[in-house]
């Protein structure tokens, strides 16, 4: 099974993806975690992704679409975290990978500003988690926790307006391929997974 998921910054598809890979077996492709190995290895890949990153801005597509095509190469079973983000990536995804569902999480305004101001994540692994959750150390290897460059306030506003214009319109997209599991993403993560596993059975 290839699923996507979809929804605003900070809707919590990065801790789903993770959690969710690790219930059903099947393997996590976030780009946007590609692109800060690469921004922080200092690669060509990422010097070029950050400068549109800092900027609360997309990726282009020919960048985006060739990276991940080359990630999912001969796999199956994978969950897309942050992929496609505009119709011409999931045109494009189309041709190299079939998808099963798409998990669309949606979220109150609020609420997506309150999970993104506390985001962190962890320096080494990168695996997320949030202050409320009160931990200094990352929980799974003990690295540091650190909050992203685009969590600061001027580009979260950046990126929503870009969600709102390039990547919303996916939702119809994948409606109108009978694809679309719509989720209302409120409560705690694990009430959400629970919500999720629960949809995915039926
Ligand atoms: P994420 O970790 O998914 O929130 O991605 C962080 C940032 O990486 C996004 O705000 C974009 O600037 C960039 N990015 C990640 N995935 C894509 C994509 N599919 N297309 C374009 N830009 C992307």
């Amino acid at each position: 099974m290839n699923m996507i998921m979809l929804g605003p910054p900070g809707s919590g598809k990065g801790t789903q993806s993770v959690i969710l890979a690790e219930r059903l077996g099947l393997r996590t492709i976030s780009t946007g975690a590609i692109f800060r190995k690469n921004i922080a290895e200092g690669t060509e890949l990422g010097r070029l992704a950050k400068s549109y990153i800092d900027e609360g801005k997309l990726v282009p597509d020919e960048v985006t679409v060739g990276l991940l095509k080359d990630s999912v190469k001969g796999l199956d079973g994978i969950i897309l975290d942050g992929f496609p983000r505009t119709v011409a990536q999931a045109e494009a995804l189309a041709d190299f990978l079939d998808i099963d569902c798409v998990l669309y999480l949606d979220v109150d305004y609020d609420e997506v500003v309150n999970r993104l101001s506390g985001r962190r994540e962890c320096a080494v692994c990168g695996s997320p988690t949030h202050v409320s959750m009160g931990n200094k150390v990352c929980q799974k290897c003990g690295g540091e926790l650190i909050q992203r460059a685009d969590d600061k306030e001027e580009v979260i506003r950046k990126r929503f307006v870009e969600y709102e214009k390039a990547t919303k319109p996916l939702v119809d997209y994948y409606e109108k391929k009978g694809k679309l599991i719509t989720l209302l993403a409120r409560g705690s993560v694990e009430e959400i997974t629970e919500k999720i596993l629960g949809e995915l059975k039926r």
